[in-house]
């Protein structure tokens, strides 16, 4: 090994995905030139925005291009451009270990998967799906501003080369900085030696790039020979009727490197105070790290055409992080540093434009294209409720397109708020919910009895960002959300008037709740006849004012909550086993073994843990016994 070439091994993660690379069957390798041309296009971008500081940088050439060639008699395929370029350690860390945590995430997927090619197509492999179409590539590279040119070398098996480049590897840039990527081409890959095959595929993939992009080598564009196979005009600066759905979704693929389609795309031009052109996605499938912590936002800001972040975290809510695209604003001045963009007044009156309009535009998709919406809600539906919780400014727009399960559907079907609100009787004043993990658990609680056998919907919530939201949203249009399973439930507003009715009922059973009271003394806060039972016996609700019981599970999980509130114990004295409770001697064994039983299948509907099984179990099979 001398100082000039270093011969290196690819990371294990490498070499097993380009392995699955190089022996894909797959059947639209086209796609390995997109992602070339969308590096070549980064490239360019990112010199663009480091030359408004240091204009020298591009002194010997200011326009962006991208060359796209063959050359038939060696089977070599060239993309070559003058963007920024990379330096040694540059080549050896971008292309020679997988950096990026998504490829890292890909291939931590890929383990337990049989089909890895359509993680590949969900993903997208960047630079090396090269290897589908080629079996050796040399990348000839000079960052901008340095003087040095490096090559990296590999024949995608099991390492690569670096080492300085020769005069003819010089030749191959075009001008003083750049990338030129070499391919020489498999049989697999022929048609890339025809120039009609390179025009096509740059047309179906590529022609948003904003840079011109030429099927000759630079020496003929320099002597004026050839025109641009693309448009080369930023696709969000054209109006709507010049886009066709087809160069949309190229697009998305390009800044998503997805294979999915956009479910939703919406392209504006906001004119007035602040001006800007949006053209934004919503995804069909939810990204892998949509509920990383780190809350990711990755819309691309633009000035004026120039890339300036795709990592802006101000730019968008945390909580619409799956939104794609790109914001180009015509206020912001180029030579801003994107430090100072973070607490920018410019920056924040375009989120909240954009944030309406999202919201707005989700609506009518609700209205317009059901399926899509309730795609759109079951894949992002939790995320877009932390907003009810982060941004009271937009949380009327979000409850317009919340969707929950209720009773009126038996919990088969979506609802909004607007159409319970509509349902809701007369004298109703406030929204019911029943929280809890799992759908149908909630639909047999018998918490719901009450309120089924008076026809009142209750909507259940079963994402654990609702015990969460619910502590700042607390109502919707002037109706309090109100979980079931808390306080006391006042069904019939004109008859709880004459308080007397509850008092009544309370004291003609006070021996039996007094008696239950002794016996679960240490385990229940009080004991209290139930209003909201028909069928069970018993159960447990938190006190009103208390925190809702679900919330209190949740907020154990993560450690937020240590205090240990006790429960209402409610029974139904209508139920035939309490009759026989209330008859029989609250001194013997069998009244106390009957009551800690019924607490503890309390806490098995309600998805509690029992305290102590091996009692539970004993008290049962007593009775079971008895009965047997
Ligand atoms: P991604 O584009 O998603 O980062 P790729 O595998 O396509 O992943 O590329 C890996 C990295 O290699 C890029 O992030 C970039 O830093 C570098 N790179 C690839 N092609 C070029 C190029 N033409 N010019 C400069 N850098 C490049
Ligand atoms: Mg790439």
């Amino acid at each position: 090994m001398t100082e000039d070439s270093d011969q290196m091994n690819f990371s294990a993660d490498v070499s097993r995905l380009l392995n699955i690379v190089a022996n894909a069957l797959y059947t639209n390798h086209d796609v390995f030139l997109r992602e070339l041309i969308s590096n070549s296009a980064d490239a360019c971008d990112r010199l663009r925005y480091e030359a408004i500081q240091k204009p020298e940088l591009t002194a010997d050439e200011s326009t962006f291009r991208i060359h796209v060639y063959k050359d038939t008699d060696t089977r070599t395929l060239t993309v070559v451009d003058n963007g920024i370029g990379m330096g040694k350690t540059e080549l050896i860390d971008n292309l020679g270990t997988i950096a990026k945590s998504g490829t890292a995430a890909l291939m931590e997927k890929m383990k337990g998967e049989d089909d890895p090619l359509k993680l590949i197509g969900q993903f997208g492999v960047g630079f090396y799906a090269c290897y589908m179409i080629a079996d050796f590539v040399t990348v000839i590279s000079r960052k901008a501003g340095s003087k040095s040119v490096w090559v990296w070398e590999s024949d995608g098996a099991t390492g690569f080369n670096v080492r300085k480049a020769t005069k003819d590897e010089e030749a191959k840039l075009d001008g003083e900085r750049g990338t030129a990527i070499l391919m020489n081409i498999k049989d697999d890959g022929s048609d890339f030696l025809i120039d009609q095959k390179i025009k096509d595929t740059v047309e179906t993939y590529s022609d948003h790039i904003d840079f011109k992009i030429f099927n000759n080598p630079p020496e003929d564009t320099e002597k004026g020979e050839g025109q641009p196979i693309n448009k080369a005009s930023a696709i969000w600066t054209r109006s709507k009727q010049d886009v066709t759905p087809e160069q949309y979704e190229e697009f998305y693929r390009h800044i998503t490197h997805g294979m999915d389609e956009p479910l939703m795309t919406s392209h504006w031009r906001a004119e007035g105070k602040i001006e800007f052109n949006a053209l934004l996605y919503v995804p069909t499938m939810r990204p892998w790290d949509l509920y990383d912590p780190s809350r990711k936002n990755a819309v691309r800001l633009y000035v004026r055409r120039v890339f300036i972040s795709d990592s802006l975290d101000e730019l968008m809510y945390p909580w619409l992080r799956f939104v794609r695209g790109v914001i180009d604003s015509e206020d912001l001045p180029l030579n801003i540093s994107r430090e100072s963009l973070q607490y920018n007044p410019i920056i924040t009156k375009i989120r909240s434009s954009v944030t309406r309009r999202i919201l707005n535009d989700l609506d009518k998709l609700s209205r317009d294209d059901k399926a899509a919406f309730a795609t759109f809600w079951g894949q992002f539906g939790p995320a877009v409720k932390e907003g009810l919780y982060d941004a009271a400014e937009h949380r009327e727009g979000i409850f317009k397109i919340c969707r929950f399960y209720s009773t009126h559907d038996d919990g088969t079907k979506f609802t909004s708020l607007e159409e319970y609100v509509e349902r809701m009787s007369e004298d109703q004043d406030e929204i019911y919910y029943l929280s809890g993990e799992n759908l149908d658990t909630l639909k047999s609680s018998p918490q719901l009895e009450g309120f089924k056998s008076r026809g009142i919907e209750v909507l259940f919530f079963t994402d654990t960002i609702d015990d969460f939201w619910l502590q700042n949203a607390t109502e919707y249009k002037g109706k309090a959300f109100k979980s079931v399973t808390r306080g006391d439930i006042e069904f019939d507003k004109k008859a709880s008037d004459n308080e007397e009715d509850k008092e009544d009922l309370d004291d003609v059973h006070e021996d039996l709740l007094e008696n239950i009271k002794q016996v679960l003394d240490k385990e229940v806060a009080y004991v209290r006849v139930s209003k909201r039972l028909t069928d069970s016996p018993v159960c447990l609700v938190a006190m009103e004012g208390g925190v809702d019981m679900h919330m209190e599970r949740v907020l154990k999980i993560h450690q937020k909550y240590a205090g240990d509130s006790k429960p209402v114990f409610e029974v139904n004295v209508n139920h035939p086993l309490i009759k026989k409770l209330e008859a029989a001697d609250p001194k013997s064994a069998d009244f106390k073994d009957i009551t800690k039983l019924l607490l503890d299948q309390a806490r098995i509907i309600q998805g509690e843990p029992v305290k102590n099984p091996a009692e539970f179990a004993r008290r049962m099979s007593t009775f079971l016994e008895k009965g047997f």
